[in-house]
This record gives C-alpha cells, structure tokens and sequence, in this order.
C-alpha cells in the first residue's frame, strides 16, 4: 500500500501544548520518571473537585440522558445559559441564540468552519490560546495575529488591531481573560475592542472561558454588553475551568447582536451542529445548575484561597529568578513569564522547554507554542498546591542557574 499521509489542510496548524513536548513527556514517563505536567490548564488532577451538586445531577440526570439530544443542546441548558447572560444585562438573548457543545474548543471549531471562506483573515491575538489560531487555518482561513502589549500588562495593542486590518478581514478574537497571559482587560480596552470591530464591519468571537477566574478586585467585561444590536457577536465559555469539570466536555456558544443580518450564517451553525449530532448529554445536565445555583467560586480566588495564592506565589518567585520577569496575573490558571534573551540567549523556545523537562521532569510550554513571535516566553500552569509549585519552580531556577552558567 502506498505511504499515507495527513491531510494537506494540516499545513499550517498546530497545537503545541499537546506536541513534541508531550511525546517527549510521555517518552520519559515510559522510562519510569516521574513528570510533573504543567502544560495544560487540567484542575482535576491538582486536587479540585467539582461543586458535589454538579457530578449528582448528572449521576441523577444518566438513566433519562442515553439518547442524542437537540443538536443546539438540551432545552434547560440553553434557557439557563440565556437567562445568565439576561442577568449580566444582556436582554435580547433567547434560548435559540445559545448553542451548546463538548467544551468551548468544540464550538470554536464548529463556529470557524461554518463561518470562513478560504483566505479569509482572522485577527487574533498573540500570545493566544493555539486552538484559536489552528481552528482558524483548518477552516481555510489566515490568522493575523494582532500583539498584546506586556509592559502595559499585556493589553491589546490597538494600533498594532487597527494597522493589520484589510479589506479581507472578518473577525476579531477577543480572549478576556487571557490564556496564557493571565491579564483581565478593562471597560475601556473591551469598549475599544468592541468599537474597531463596529467600524470595521467585523464579528467579534470572545472567549470568556475564564470569566470567572478574577483576582484582586479584576472586573470582567462580555464584549456582547458593548457590541449592543448592531455587531455581531460570538460569546464562548463553559464549565471546564469555574467549575473544574473539564472532563465532562460542557461549553456554550451565545449569539447577541444584529442576528437577523446573520440568518445565513446561523443556518450553517446548525448545519455543522447537526452533522454532529449532539453534546455529550449528561454534562448538558450539568450546565442548569451550574449556572442557576449557588457555586462558590470566592473560595478559590480571594486571597487564602487557591487559585490566587497559587498564582500570586508562581508570580513572586519567578521574578526573584535572575533574568525573569512575569506580568501579575488578574485572572485565569496561567504565568507567562519572559527570558530575558540577554541572560537567556534562547533560539528555539521548544528545545529550550525540551531541556527543562529531561534535567528537571517538568513540563511547561514554550511561547511561540502561543503564537508568541519571540522565543524568550514560555508558559507555567499555577495548579499545583503551594508546596508542590514552589518545588517546581525551585527545580526551573536550578535549571536556569545552569542555562547562565553555561
Ligand atoms: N479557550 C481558552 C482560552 C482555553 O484556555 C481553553 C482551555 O484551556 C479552552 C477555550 C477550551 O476549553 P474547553 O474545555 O471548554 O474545551
């Protein structure tokens, strides 16, 4: 038989926190090393459990949940994701505007492939999340990565938006918080984003999968409150990451703005849901209560609880590395500190990562895995408890020590 090869459509994508790293990870594994993984945004095996009324009622909800459901999603789902949008203020959303799928990464792809003609631009930002910019070329398109600013916390740049935009672009990703980089925009960044994508007749695609995930008083925006009744706009998010039941595959996708300009496209929304049939049915059940009831999640953010001290720790002793610096995060499960390239001379960010793990056995991301242009970032996962993250940062700064006493 003749040589199989991938798909031609594969070019151009990639997904880096699952690739080499991880092969090379598994490989060590196999040999009997312990490896601490700290490459994927994953709660549950750093010892968070979902709010107990979320896993009873799927047990309670399994026996009636065997046969496919809608494909948009079961009806309590979708109503509950519209009326917790209503609440925020966003009064023109309806049961039909929400659309649910096995996680917010599911509901990209579905959205991107219903949405792009081939060439067509996408602006997104660099650093992002990798799916964003792989969805978009499988889909045909181009990713135009617009630059977040690190020494103004990593906010959009603006003018970089503005400067990249052509008469072939059609859409902004907006992903607020932001993975990898931790920062939680403000009113005005989120109104200036919304504002380039009304002037220049683009669809705004946010994801606010993090919304949730705020500390030190951080405020989060819905771009859909800006883009009002005449931008169109695309809201993601999901259970994977509040609620700590990324295995359960439970996201949304909401519609708001001029929709009656977007039948089409809406038509081919349901179209390529529909080819999938459904969502993973069980965790549908989960979304109502999830959103309808009360989940604390101040827990985990305030100080003493997890999610924060854990990420103001890995903040604070990655800067006390010599030739290390990370923007404080606001939001979100992540550090995205910077090498810098005078102490740490790097040329490929991934072998550098590669390095870490067969000295160290810890797994951490490099930055052009984020679509960040520079190999001098990489990106550290702040789940482990205390002890553990001190460790593991304890064993990065040995590791660094080596890299500058070379
Ligand atoms: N969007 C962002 C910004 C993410 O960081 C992630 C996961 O890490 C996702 C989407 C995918 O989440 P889900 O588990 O809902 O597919």
């Amino acid at each position: 038989m003749r040589e199989i090869r991938q798909s031609r459509k594969l070019k151009d994508v990639r997904y880096d926190v699952r690739g080499p790293i991880l092969v090379e990870a598994e490989r060590l594994e196999s040999l009997g090393h312990r490896i601490l993984r700290l490459n994927i945004g994953n709660p549950a095996p750093f010892g968070f459990e979902a709010p107990s009324s979320i896993v009873a009622d799927i047990v309670h909800h399994l026996p009636e949940a065997q046969g496919y459901s809608d494909s948009r999603g079961i009806f309590s789902a979708r109503t509950a994701v519209a009326q917790y949008y209503q609440s925020h203020g966003l009064v023109d959303c309806h049961v039909d505007d929400v659309f649910i799928g096995n996680g917010v990464s599911e509901l990209i792809s579905l959205v991107l492939q219903a949405f792009i003609d081939d060439g067509n631009e996408i602006l997104v930002p660099a650093p992002d999340y990798p799916l964003w910019t792989g969805a978009v070329s499988l889909s045909g398109g181009t990713p135009v990565h617009y630059l977040c600013d690190e020494e103004q916390g990593w906010a959009p740049d603006l003018a970089d938006i503005e400067s990249k935009i052509t008469e072939n672009t059609h859409a902004l990703v907006i992903i607020n918080p932001n993975n990898p980089t931790g920062a939680v925009y403000d009113e005005a960044t989120v109104r200036a984003l919304v504002d380039i994508a009304r002037r220049h007749d683009l669809v705004v695609f946010s994801d606010e999968i993090y919304e949730k995930i705020l500390f030190d008083g951080a405020v989060h925006h819905h771009a859909a409150t800006f883009a009002g009744d005449d931008v169109l706009c695309l809201t993601f998010s999901g259970l994977s990451k509040a609620y700590r039941v990324c295995g359960y595959r439970a996201g949304w996708v909401m519609v708001s703005g001029p929709k009656h300009l977007a039948r089409d496209f809406l038509e081919g929304l349901t179209l390529v849901s529909n080819m999938r049939m459904c969502s993973n049915v069980p965790a549908q059940h989960a979304i109502q209560t999830a959103l309808g009831g009360y989940q604390s999640i101040e827990e985990f953010i305030g100080p003493g609880g997890r999610f924060y001290e854990q990420s103001m720790l890995a903040h604070r002793l990655l800067n006390e590395i010599p030739g290390v610096s990370s923007v404080r995060p606001s939001g979100a499960l992540y550090v995205f500190p910077r090498l810098d390239p005078e102490v740490y001379p790097i040329t490929d960010d991934q072998a550098f990562v590669i390095d870490l793990l067969r000295s160290q056995h810890i797994l951490v991301t490099h930055g052009t895995g984020f679509n960040w242009p520079e190999p001098d970032h990489f990106r550290l996962v702040t789940l482990p408890d205390v002890e553990l993250l001190e460790e593991a940062i304890g064993r990065i700064a040995e590791f660094l020590e080596q890299v500058r006493s070379e």
